[in-house]
């Protein structure tokens, strides 16, 4: 079974999507760690072309160094998010990603799963939640100014949306995250999958 989790910054896709593939006992990839660490490497002075990268979990080694601890602060945010937008970045990670997920059951989450990586999924899922929710995950995340970040938000998606074609796959389906707690969410999740299903 191949489950697409897509959505913006901070809609809650990497705990809703570890979840899911904890539960259902299978591979979990979040692709937006794989454009965090191409940025890094790019930003550290490698080219695409010397950049090998493996996973595990949330973990990502660049040519062999495990580099996660450095993906998640504001000038990464803001660098996967300008580097996404260059196409042969794109063009290597969506190929890296396909591969993974090849003859595997997998829970994928990212911006363009449904859409363009797993076309094909079985379920495909896109969280919403508006931005002041949005702000206050991250906050409580990164212990961070919530107005600060809130910009941060409404700047990344406004670039996120000019650099790909960031939509819902017509046969995804929407779930917004306001007011619902974790396992509200994931609730919701599974009994969509159950419903598809049968
Ligand atoms: O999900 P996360 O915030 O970690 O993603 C970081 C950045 O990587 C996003 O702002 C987006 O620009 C990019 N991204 C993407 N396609 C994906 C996943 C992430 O372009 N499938």
């Amino acid at each position: 079974m191949k489950i697409a989790v897509d959505g913006g910054a901070g809609v809650g896709k990497s705990t809703i999507a570890r979840l899911l593939a904890k539960k259902l006992d299978i591979l979990y990839v979040n692709t937006g760690a794989m454009y965090r660490a191409i940025a890094w490497a790019l930003h550290e002075g490698l080219s695409l072309d010397e950049i090998e990268m493996d996973l595990e979990g949330d973990q990502v080694w660049v040519n062999g160094q495990n580099v996660t601890k450095n993906l998640y602060n504001e000038l990464m945010d803001d660098l996967s998010s300008q580097y996404s937008s260059r196409p042969e970045v794109r063009q290597k990670l969506i190929t890296l990603q396909q591969t993974l997920a090849q003859n595997k059951s997998v829970v994928m989450e990212g911006r363009d799963i449904g859409t363009v990586v797993l076309p094909d999924a079985d379920v495909k899922f896109y969280l919403t939640a508006s931005v002041k929710e949005r702000a206050r995950r991250r906050a409580l995340q990164r212990n961070e100014d919530m107005e600060t970040i809130k910009q941060a938000i409404e700047e990344r998606d406004g670039r996120d949306k000019q650099g790909f074609d960031r939509h819902a796959a017509p046969d995804a389906i929407e779930l917004c995250t306001d007011g619902l707690d974790i396992d509200g969410v994931l609730k919701k999740a599974l009994n969509s999958i159950k419903t598809l299903d049968s």
